[in-house]
């Protein structure tokens, strides 16, 4: 299923699929001739007729998770449009990846695609987007600053405020580090990769950051009693939502407990 909105020129698509019983949601965004990120694989179907329909000149993708840059591939050919990407995710959108169970059924396997490395500014007829690289959910991740219309296309940096399920590879110091450093931007609307478009977007951003620190401060602090990580996520997140069950334990509190525990004890 759908959902697409407007929003001052930004056509925004949201698919909505679902996994186990639970919705999943996935957003990409197409302004100008330019599609930022691409939704996954698994809406393809759905996807694809909107996609005919409208001008597609350059691909821009955040990071190379598979419900980013799922239908890539299909855009690249169909559409004939340039794609780009950080320049480290390049020669990895080349290759066929493997993904554990829970991501190729959810969001399935992304075709491989040839990508160039981002450049600093992509523009269009009537936009300039500035590319700032902000590591953290992945060390991969961009963000896509238009400065003059207080946007920010921000792919997986917020998705939400107060996050709990973390990924092993994620560093939630470079996290706080980016969060920082788009707070110094002036900007309005955040375009998010999950939870769609947002007003008040330095508000958003803020919340999320505080909420890291804060908990960043509870963990040095128990860290300072000598309790270990497991001892920390126990105390901090008693509670196991079913996603942590469901895909062993790699969406888990313990992770983003351990990233900012280990940024702890490297702290001078
Ligand atoms: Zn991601
Ligand atoms: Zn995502």
């Amino acid at each position: 299923m759908l959902e697409v909105k407007h929003h001052d020129g930004v056509q925004l698509t949201r698919g909505i699929l679902s996994f186990l019983g639970d919705p999943l949601k996935a957003c990409f965004y197409l302004v100008d001739g330019l599609m930022i990120d691409t939704g996954s694989r698994t809406m393809e179907r759905d996807v694809v007729p909107l996609l005919e329909e409208v001008r597609i000149e350059q691909l821009v993708l955040t990071h190379f998770h598979e419900d980013h840059v799922g239908l890539s591939s299909w855009v690249a050919k169909a559409k004939g449009a340039e794609v780009f990407i950080h320049e480290d995710a390049v020669e990895n959108t080349k290759k066929k990846i493997n993904l554990p169970w829970y991501r190729r059924s959810s969001w399935g396997i992304p075709e491989p695609f040839a990508s160039k490395p981002c450049p600093s500014v992509i523009e269009t007829d009537n936009h300039r987007f500035t590319v700032i690289p902000t590591p953290g959910h992945t060390d991969d991740h961009v963000v896509f600053y238009e400065e003059s219309r207080g946007w920010i296309f921000t792919g997986d940096m917020f998705v939400n405020a107060t996050p709990v399920q973390w990924d092993p590879r994620e560093s939630a110091s470079e996290t706080i580090d980016s969060l920082k450093k788009i707070l110094s931007l002036d900007f309005d609307t955040v375009f998010c990769g999950h939870a769609g478009i947002r007003r008040n977007g330095k508000r958003l951003i803020q919340a999320k950051l505080d909420y890291l620190l804060n908990l960043q401060d509870k963990v040095w602090s128990l860290v300072q009693k000598g309790y270990s990580v497991r001892q920390i996520n126990h105390s901090l997140f008693p509670k196991k939502p079913p996603s942590t069950y469901l895909t062993l334990g790699a969406w888990s509190s313990y992770h983003l407990v351990n990233s900012l525990y280990r940024s702890s004890v490297e702290q001078p």
